[in-house]
């Protein structure tokens, strides 16, 4: 059996680029400075962090201004929702939010601590494809809604959001629009502009920079209480020293991702499609989660009837093969993903389900490899536990 390791878990964190680390390495050592300083160190890593913020700046399609550096995707999403939603509130616009039922549980538990202090919560329904309706949108929406978050592509399944279309109905009503954008780097255009949003997250670490640092795009008066409070980093939006080896790296990571997207994109989406029907056409009672079409370039979900995915998981990393399932297993008991039962898959399904996200390590071996055995493991399964119906 190889000992290669064959990773197929991108979406929950990739490799940091070499490349990307060889710059960040001078800012931890020899040019180390707080960006406050007034000190030659100190103007040195200020002026790495105003090009690091030019360069994301540049990506997204915005002005320098409406960078924040945050400490990653989690912290991004909570500056956003929670930071949005209490400023608003607190100028006494109201206190309604609108979120998608399959939000990475950053946004999600964000809105539900909101309620906890008084906010009212509306959950926009998902199809059997993960797809939010942009008409759910404008029945959701009411005069006290502060702010709608819906993510770019999800991170289980893979789907595609209309963000545009969704960011046009928030603009017209009048509220504010965040977008957790994570998965969607190096996969997906990032302009803020076409995209109509007010609020955009994304972290590093999903796209080959370090992990821990992220960025919060705001557009411009975009109402937002700081969630870190302390000194006047980052026009007082969120306090501490910048972590400039970070932010040069994410920078430098981004641009990266961003330059090679077409070619990067059409690459995966093919080996992608090699995998998914592969795997559909070698195992009999397999199915495909998530939208066939608008589905992240990476991303492959299948269901296998009549198998825990987590069983599936431990066979395949015995034979060094690096996949996810959505389920996560609390206390000994599995509990479905979130994501699909809100997709209205059933239990067994969304517990026989298991997610395999490429990446730039990713080849045509690879997925062969995975071809050539994941088949006989799911029926070896099956014949030792046979499907109760
Ligand atoms: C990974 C991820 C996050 C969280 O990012 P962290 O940097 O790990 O906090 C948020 N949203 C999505 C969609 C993700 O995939």
């Amino acid at each position: 059996m190889s000992k290669r390791i064959i990773y197929l878990d991108h979406a929950a964190t990739t490799p940091l680029d070499p490349q990307i680390l060889e710059l960040m390495l001078p800012y931890f050592t020899q040019q180390a400075g707080n960006p406050s300083s007034i000190h030659q160190l100190g103007r040195a890593s200020l002026q790495a962090l105003d090009d690091a913020r030019e360069q994301v700046a540049m990506v997204l399609g915005c002005s320098r201004r409406e960078i924040i550096f945050t400490g990653g995707g989690s912290e991004g999403a909570n500056l956003a929702v929670k930071g949005a939603a209490l400023a608003q509130r607190a100028r006494g616009r109201g206190a309604h939010l609108v979120v998608s039922t399959i939000e990475h549980h950053a946004v999600l538990h964000a809105a539900e601590y909101l309620q906890t202090v008084g906010f009212e919560l509306t959950l926009l329904p998902v199809d059997v494809t993960g797809m939010v309706h942009p008409d759910d949108l404008r029945a959701a929406l009411r005069p006290d809604t502060v702010l709608v978050s819906v993510m770019y592509a999800n991170n289980e399944v893979g789907t595609i959001q209309p963000i545009a279309e969704l960011g046009a109905i928030c603009r017209e009503a009048g509220v504010l629009f965040h977008s957790d954008a994570v998965q969607a780097v190096g996969m997906l255009p990032l302009d803020v502009e076409a995209l109509n949003v007010d609020l955009l997250s994304i972290t590093a670490h999903k796209f080959y920079g370090p992990t821990g640092v992220g960025v919060l795009y705001a557009r411009r008066n975009t109402p937002l209480q700081p969630q870190i409070h302390g000194g006047g980093q980052e026009r007082r939006r969120r306090a501490g020293t910048e972590n400039v080896p970070a932010i040069v790296g994410l920078a430098a990571a981004l641009t990266k991702a961003e330059a090679r997207r077409p070619t990067y994109a059409t690459r995966l989406s093919a080996l992608r499609d090699q995998l998914i029907s592969g795997l559909l056409e070698r195992i009999p009672q397999s199915r495909l989660n998530g939208d066939p079409l608008h589905r992240l370039p990476n991303n492959a979900n299948l269901g296998f009837d009549c198998v825990e995915g987590e069983s599936i998981l431990l066979l395949l990393d015995q034979a060094g093969i690096c996949a996810s399932s959505g389920s996560a297993c609390t206390s000994g008991s599995l509990e479905p993903s979130h994501v699909l039962t809100a997709m209205g898959l059933s239990t067994e399904w969304a517990n026989g389900s298991v997610r395999f996200s490429l990446g730039q390590s990713s080849s045509e071996e690879d997925v062969e490899y995975l071809l050539d055995l994941l088949p006989a493991m799911v029926e070896r399964l099956r014949t030792v536990a046979p499907c109760a119906a």
